[in-house]
């Protein structure tokens, strides 16, 4: 067994591609989202495919949830040995309409929700001296994305998370980096108005968004020994569009 991976919001989108990719590669997966039914159903996809899995909802911005996420993790297959913080949700709105609660939501989702999941799983992580952490970012927290400022805010908090623990945390055996992937092609973009994904789209080198397992491939590599050099880093699937 290559090792114990958590995966957060696997229900849909990259969490499922990235989950499917794991169970490949010869993790034991824990699938979470959300929604049960979407998580049980990439488990029994994992499980049909000969992988392991164990599916668990819960909503990663909320303290007890979290506690069950991890419990029923470490119930399914133990100390869970790769942390990819995931879930995610999108909301497009101009600055001007956007209400405190959506950007408040934003930031609870992403940064707290990383935050918690991170802080579950980091002090047996950190005392095997082994573990790997893959935060799922967004280009948007390093180009900024118009009528999406809050979601571009709490993917750069990701970003500067991910470099900070890295520091601190990577002499101990913990190594943790990130993925910024550009527009992917999953239900998440589809909130993005037709008009927003025909302009993004515009402006891509390779002209087209790309797919969920293409970003797998990304945190894979991350998370495998064949990353050994890479700590605090944010690695960019995004089709070329690099404004940094
Ligand atoms: P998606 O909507 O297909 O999947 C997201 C999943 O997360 C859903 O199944 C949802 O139920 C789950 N989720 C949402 N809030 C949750 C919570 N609080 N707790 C647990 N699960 C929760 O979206 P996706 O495109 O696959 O997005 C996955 C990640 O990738 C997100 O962090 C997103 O911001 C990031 N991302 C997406 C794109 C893109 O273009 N699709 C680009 C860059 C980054």
């Amino acid at each position: 067994m290559a090792g114990c991976a958590l995966v957060t919001g696997a229900g849909s989108g990259i969490g499922r591609a990235i989950a499917l990719k794991l169970a490949a590669d010869g993790y034991a997966v824990t699938v979470n989202d959300l929604s049960l039914s979407r998580a049980e159903a990439v488990a029994a996809d994992i499980k049909t495919k000969g992988g392991q899995a164990v599916a668990v909802s819960g909503d990663v911005s909320n303290e007890a949830d979290v506690s069950t996420i991890h419990a029923a993790a470490i119930a399914g297959h133990g100390e869970v040995t790769l942390l990819v913080n995931n879930a995610g949700i999108a909301h497009q709105s101009l600055f001007e309409n956007l209400e405190v609660a959506d950007f408040d939501r934003m930031f609870a989702v992403h940064v707290r929700g990383t935050f918690l999941m991170t802080k579950a799983v980091l002090p047996a992580m950190l005392a095997s001296s082994t573990g790997a952490i893959v935060n799922v970012a967004s280009q948007l927290g390093q180009i900024g994305g118009i009528e999406l400022v809050h979601y571009s805010s709490a993917k750069a908090a990701i970003i500067g998370m991910t470099k900070a623990l890295a520091r601190e945390v990577s002499s101990r055996g913990v190594r943790v980096n990130a993925v910024a992937p550009g527009p992917i092609n999953t239900p998440l973009v589809l909130e993005l108005s037709e008009e927003w994904r025909a302009a993004k789209r515009a402006g891509l080198p390779l002209g087209r968004f790309g797919e969920p397992e293409e970003v797998a491939e990304a945190v894979a590599f991350l998370a495998s020994p064949a990353a050994s050099l890479f700590v605090g880093q944010t690695l960019g699937p995004n089709s070329g569009d690099v404004m940094l």
